[in-house]
């Protein structure tokens, strides 16, 4: 049996609608992108969402948006994509790290308020799996500091905190649509804002910074090439409207490998999901026991037919953090040691029961092995 990691869901719906793009003969800014827009506005309630034709992008635009610039400090977490501390690199902005809670992954909310200092202009807030960050508090933090907070809600979309969307908090908050994203778009990725200024500045600044007024070659400010395709945005209105269904079965198969995990007695733990909080299930990740051989559990689960990844690495580690920032191990210890014992399994919304059963049945062989 070969199980992978992740598995788009697509249906004759998604087929169809990419056919009347290519049919329509437009294939940029059609009637596709602008719809794909709106299902967004509808989801989240919210006035402004710019389709870009990545996360990485999306991220970059709000940054820039919010005039973070070179030597401006942004709170962040290590434990993530590294796309949300890079996004701040571009602009020479500089993430300040801020360690994790154990239990739920996320940026820890009482270690912010120390990292602070008079050049600290943002935080940038991670919903890492589909789990928001405390928001109330994060947002508290940010009022009393005068505080920019953009919210990478990639992994998050459908997530809630105390009912309120996440992504809806901050000034900015970012969807992205990778293959194994809950909704995707082959690639491609959303800025959601309440304020009609970052809006105007996303627009711009993806399309080649031409100003509303400006003509096709004519640019008032320096933008990127940062357009979502028709084709891309075609197969994003399918699967927004089939976005209950597919937080659904996202749903139904993270339940069923929490009963597989408790009927094989499996050591190992979940992230905690807090009460205030309705997760929306993007990969599903088990923390193995303290001193468990991530890396031989992975080759082991890898023989099977099995993929699983470590989700994720801590980011002040990778190389090309290490050396600008000068970081060492330990320096973010609670980041570091989750980051040994975490690993992504397969996760998709197509996964059958037997598939799930082989899955925690290898799982559980891996960690008796030791
Ligand atoms: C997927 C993801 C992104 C954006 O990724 P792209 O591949 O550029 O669309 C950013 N941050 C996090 C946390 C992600 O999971």
């Amino acid at each position: 049996m070969f199980v992978p990691l992740a598995r788009p869901d697509l249906t004759d719906l998604e087929k169809q609608y990419v056919l009347e793009v290519l049919d329509s003969g437009q294939l940029s800014f059609g009637e596709k992108l602008a719809r794909f827009e709106d299902a967004f506005r509808q989801q989240l309630q919210i006035p402004h969402a710019v389709a870009m034709n990545s996360g990485t992008s999306a991220l970059h635009v709000a940054v820039k948006a919010l005039g973070l610039k070179s030597g401006d400090e942004v709170i962040t977490t290590p434990y993530s994509f590294i796309a949300s501390s890079n996004c701040l690199l571009f602009e020479g902005a500089v993430p300040i790290f801020v360690d994790i809670d154990p239990h739920t992954l996320n940026m820890d909310t009482r270690q912010i308020e120390s990292a602070i200092t008079p050049r600290t202009k943002a935080i940038l807030a991670v919903h890492v799996f589909g789990q928001t960050c405390r928001m109330d508090k994060l947002m508290r933090i940010a009022k009393k500091h005068n505080l920019h907070v953009i919210e990478d809600a990639c992994e998050a979309l459908g997530a809630e905190w105390k009912g309120k969307k996440a992504g809806t908090f901050g000034d900015a908050g970012v969807f992205a649509f990778y293959a194994n994203k809950q909704v995707t778009t082959g690639e491609g990725g959303i800025l959601v804002t309440q304020r009609e200024d970052i809006a105007s500045s996303a627009y711009s600044l993806r399309n080649q910074g031409r100003a509303p007024e400006d003509g096709w070659l004519e640019h008032t400010q320096v933008g990127y090439n940062y357009r979502m395709s028709d084709l891309q945005a075609a197969v994003g209105v399918a699967q927004m409207e089939r976005l209950s269904e597919l937080l659904r079965k996202r749903e139904e198969k993270a339940e069923r490998y929490k009963e597989l995990l408790r009927e094989y007695q499996v050591p190992v733990t979940l992230p905690q999901a807090l009460e205030e909080c309705k997760i929306s299930w993007f990969v599903f990740v088990v923390i193995l026991p303290e001193g468990a051989d991530q890396a031989g559990v992975i080759r082991f689960l890898h023989d099977k037919g099995i993929q699983s990844k470590p989700y994720f690495p801590a980011i002040h580690l990778q190389p090309c953090y290490r050396k600008p920032f000068l970081f060492e191990a330990g320096a973010f210890p609670v980041t570091e040691r989750m980051a040994k014992r975490t690993i992504a399994i397969p996760f998709h919304t197509r996964l059958t029961e037997e598939e799930q059963r082989y899955v925690i049945g290898q799982l559980s062989m891996a960690l008796q092995k030791g």
